[in-house]
């Protein structure tokens, strides 16, 4: 099932996306899909980013050949950092290239989204904790994240978290296609068969940290292929079962 949000005559809504039917939902989908009755032309609708996250986690190396080409080793347990809620932004809305930086970078990557409240959970239980799997670009201020000592400041900035296209709640994320193209070339060809730590030891492991909610946002690692986009450019995230995350750079 496909699950997005969406704005229609001011109102926001949760929604549930039948090829070109959009039928909107009374309550957020987490607990159980409950349709308010009105359905929608998708061509009609105004979509918003998928979710509206209290935190997205992030981890960093994840695939090892992008910690070689970042000249980094594997980290011995999962790297987390934080975006901010702020940072979020739907599939076709801009990214802001920020006046501090010198050097955006793209990374494209699978996205777990929480459907259950998760503290403390097991490998075992994480996967009774995920709602579903969307796309996220976990943009970079590369020469910011060089220069700090940690990630806040070039993860964080307005727009640096797209995420879209809507959420994909049937799919098994073990081996999944992730692709990201600039101007139509092909920039990374990873799969998700290659993260060291897997979408449920990340549930796991996060939760031992933070109590996940429903809504939240795990981004799970980025495979090689990093690079810099330029003002103009349009970069896209394609994840094999969920769709393509299409935005541009402003
Ligand atoms: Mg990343």
């Amino acid at each position: 099932m496909k699950i997005s949000r969406c704005r229609v005559s001011g109102n926001e809504y949760y929604c549930v996306i039948n090829g070109e039917d959009v039928r909107l939902l009374s309550a957020p989908p987490f607990e159980q899909i409950v349709y308010n009755g009105r359905t929608i032309k998708k061509n009609d609708v105004a979509f918003l980013p998928p979710v509206s996250p209290s935190k997205i986690v992030a981890i960093g190396l994840n695939y090892r050949d992008h910690a070689k080409e970042f000249g980094k080793p594997m980290p011995e347990e999962p790297l987390i950092f934080i975006k901010p809620p702020s940072a979020v932004i739907g599939d076709g809305d801009d990214i802001v290239y920020p006046a501090m930086s010198e050097r955006v970078d793209y990374e494209g990557e699978l996205a777990v989204v929480i459907g259950r409240l998760a503290k403390q959970v097991s490998v075992e239980q994480a996967k009774d904790h995920i709602f579903g799997f969307t796309i996220m670009n976990d943009v970079t201020a590369r020469d910011l994240q060089a220069k700090d000592v940690q990630y806040t400041r070039a993860k964080g900035f307005d727009t640096f978290a797209p995420v879209g296209p809507w959420i994909e709640t049937e799919l098994a994320p073990e081996n999944l296609s992730v692709k990201t193209s600039v101007n139509g070339i092909l920039k990374q060809d990873g799969t998700t068969a290659d993260m060291k730590f897997s979408v449920y030891q990340i549930v796991s492991f996060v939760s031992q940290v933070m109590t996940l909610l429903p809504g939240d946002v795990i981004s799970t690692g980025t495979p090689p292929g990093i690079g810099p986009m330029h003002k103009g450019d349009s970069v896209e995230v394609a994840i094999q079962g969920i769709g393509i995350l299409h935005n541009r750079l402003v």
